[in-house]
């Protein structure tokens, strides 16, 4: 299976990259199969997320997954976030070829370790 225009348009034109200066969420994970590396930022305001944006260094897949899945985020509540899968993002893109699925798995976890990340900072309140 080939890259679908959906993963390609993501890929030449992500949407939502660069670090979030107010993040009060944010998650890093790396897939050392394919070196790929991943920052989610999120802000959230009264469990819904404002603004989100992402840093990804890696293949097509990874980056389209990530563009993708930081417009979905965005006007989510924490609770649907928190539903988010990967292959919510994969339908998304139209598909992604089944080796590079795992890559879209990384956004999945990201953005878990971001709400994850929220838990902790509000248990501390530091927001
Ligand atoms: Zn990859």
């Amino acid at each position: 299976m080939e890259y679908t225009n959906k993963v390609l348009d993501h890929f030449r034109n992500p949407r939502n990259v660069g670090e979030l200066e107010d993040a009060n969420a944010v998650g890093k994970v790396g897939s050392p199969s394919c070196g790929d590396k991943m920052e989610m930022y999120l802000k959230i305001e009264e469990g819904i997320i404002k603004e989100a944006k992402f840093m990804t260094f890696g293949c097509a897949a990874a980056i389209s997954s990530s563009s993708v899945a930081t417009e979905l985020l965005k006007g989510m509540r924490v609770e649907e976030a928190l539903q988010l899968t990967n292959q919510r993002v994969v339908e998304e893109l139209g598909g992604l070829p089944e080796a590079k699925i795992h890559c879209s798995v990384m956004v999945e976890e990201a953005v878990q370790a971001a709400l994850e990340d929220y838990e902790q900072r509000k248990k501390q309140e530091i927001i």
